[in-house]
């Protein structure tokens, strides 16, 4: 038997197929020209970063503009990254932002696709059969170094000045007889399997990036390891080449980080003859710290980078979707102006106008766009969305809502269908403090803002006097005549212009009369419009706010001049 086929029996005597018999297995895909397939594979942690989230969305995007494929694959090579329940937990974080694999993984356990598995760790006996043609092609061999020789050399290289790493004449076991290799297996020594690297690190190569164009460097010439001792189970550079094109990947996009393995994942897929994917190397996701520097957003600092933080604080999930497509794609912003009502389906991504440089995460802008968004939905969107946030995270309000169904949608209503709607809610919690005066549940120890005017026993003309005889809550024209008769016939100014050129004839004006009424009812100085908050209200309601409001207020001197 020739000996290179003695020693990969050995290292390998479970493998009974060929690359070519899973080239059958998995053939190319028949989709339309053009169409990609993506991927997200992340290790099985059970959550999604922003910054994960991001890529996870921008593959999601690639592969549905062309109506292509994008598929979820667990890469949990490293056991150390995988925690109970893992799966689910990323597939719940992307189905939040309905981001919905085509193929994958989709319990812990089973996936949907035919390329599959889609769990790295029921890959064993692929990885070994592509692992085993290479060593009967004298492109891998066994590596017995223990981790005191690789330090030693190390060590040399670092003396010497030289490059670090396992190559050339460095690589010890590249040179060992496949004799030797054959009887120190038999004897039991652990090995790793490594890639005999045929490149050569002197001359250069030009490899194609879709976010940085062309890019040159050395070839490969590490012999890197492609399997690990333990388990044999496959490094990331191994199990990436052989995924990648069993599935019929044709756009890898992933972290920046990875940019300078990107001549090793050439190297492979030279070797076996496959065809090299299209490559986008993502930039970080930043954040602006406190001190002005630049830094990675991270989770276990920055509550934002958690995708968990978004569904608590009741983010929509459509204006996350926004923003991340707004930091996506430069261009986004704009298109999105031009085409306001479009969905964001329509948008095309395009690999140019991600930024090489990195992404600036600004929670505040993603905030703003969420208030706009917000402001753009029906009341009764906004109604359906809050009581579905609320039940989880405030259920007590949940239920004085669903009590109130017809007046909180009324409520949401006010200066909404207009051309300018209010923009005041940012969130689904930030809801509750800007409605909170409108349900009694809430309203049992107001704590009133001041006013412009503070003397009780004024307050109590003012108050009594409008009760009495110039409520008037038949249409909005009406109602503030009737509030500016009263006005004038307290002593104070309807007409604000008048007042600012004789201010001295006036007790005040208009706005500080309907100040009182405002906050008697309310509590806040500042709220949507008056005669919509009272129609809502009701003339009982109104009359029993001022009667507690009044009885709140210590006698206090008039500030008024
Ligand atoms: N599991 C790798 C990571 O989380 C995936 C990188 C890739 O997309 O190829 O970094």
């Amino acid at each position: 038997m020739n000996k290179l086929q003695e020693l990969a029996d050995l290292m390998f005597p479970n493998v009974k197929k060929t690359i070519a018999d899973y080239e059958k297995i998995y053939p190319e895909r028949s989709l339309k020209e053009g169409a990609r397939v993506t991927r997200f594979a992340p290790s099985p942690t059970g959550f999604v970063h922003m910054g994960s989230l991001l890529s996870a969305f921008e593959d999601y995007k690639i592969a549905k503009d062309t109506d292509g494929i994008f598929y979820l694959r667990i890469e949990n090579t490293d056991q150390k990254r995988s925690v109970e329940n893992g799966i689910v937990g990323i597939l719940n974080d992307l189905k939040n932002f309905d981001i919905i694999p085509d193929e994958g993984m989709i319990d812990e356990e089973h996936s949907v696709g035919a390329y599959g598995p889609y769990i790295q760790s029921e890959r064993q006996e692929i990885y070994h059969t592509f692992c085993k043609e290479l060593v009967l092609k004298g492109f891998a061999y066994p590596c017995f170094c223990k981790p005191e020789e690789l330090e030693e050399i190390r060590e040399i290289q670092e003396l010497n000045k030289e490059r670090i790493g396992y190559y050339g004449s460095f690589a010890k076991c590249r040179s060992l007889s496949i004799d030797e290799a054959i009887k120190k297996i038999k004897s039991g020594e652990e090995y790793v399997v490594r890639l005999k690297s045929p490149g050569n690190f002197n001359k250069k190569i030009m490899l194609h990036d879709e976010v940085r164009g062309d890019i040159e460097f050395p070839e490969n010439d590490l012999d890197i390891v492609l399997l690990k001792s333990t388990d044999k189970l496959p490094t990331y550079h191994f199990a990436h080449v052989v995924d990648d094109h069993l599935m019929r990947t044709t756009h890898v996009c992933r972290g920046e980080e990875w940019i300078a393995s990107f001549p090793i994942h050439y190297q492979l897929f030279q070797i076996f003859n496959f065809k090299l994917p299209a490559y986008a190397h993502l930039g970080l996701v930043m954040k602006i710290d406190e001190n002005g520097t630049r830094r990675k957003l991270s989770k276990r600092k920055d509550k934002e980078a958690s995708v968990e933080f978004y569904h608590k604080e009741g983010i929509p999930k459509e204006a996350v979707k926004l923003y991340l497509m707004t930091i996506a794609n430069s261009n986004f912003e704009e298109w999105l102006d031009n085409n306001p009502n479009s969905s964001l389906d329509e948008f095309k991504f395009d690999f140019k106008k991600i930024s090489a440089s990195g992404t600036l995460f600004d929670v505040e802008k993603l905030f703003n766009i969420s208030k706009n968004y917000l402001s753009r939905q029906s009341a009764r969107t906004i109604y359906d969305n809050l009581v579905i946030w609320a039940e989880e995270f405030e259920p007590e309000f949940a239920s004085i809502l669903k009590n109130n169904q017809d007046y909180a949608i009324k409520i949401f209503n006010i200066e909404r269908e207009v051309e300018k709607p209010r923009k005041d809610y940012v969130s689904y919690s930030s809801i509750k403090n800007f409605v909170f005066y409108m349900f009694d549940e809430y309203f049992e120890n107001p704590i009133y803002e001041s006013t412009k005017i503070s003397d009780k026993e004024e307050i109590k003309i003012i108050l009594n006097t409008y009760f009495a005889k110039y409520l008037d809550l038949s249409n909005k024209d009406t109602w503030f005549l009737k509030v500016k008769e009263m006005t004038d016939e307290l002593g104070y100014a309807s007409n604000i212009k008048e007042y600012k050129k004789n201010p001295k004839n006036y007790k005040g004006n208009v706005s500080d009369i309907t100040g009182v009424i405002r906050v008697a009812l309310t509590s806040k100085t500042n709220t949507p419009d008056l005669y919509e908050i009272m129609k809502l209200l009701g003339k009982e309601k109104i009359q029993e706010r001022f009667t507690k409001y009044i009885n709140s207020l210590s006698v206090k001197k008039s500030k008024i001049n």
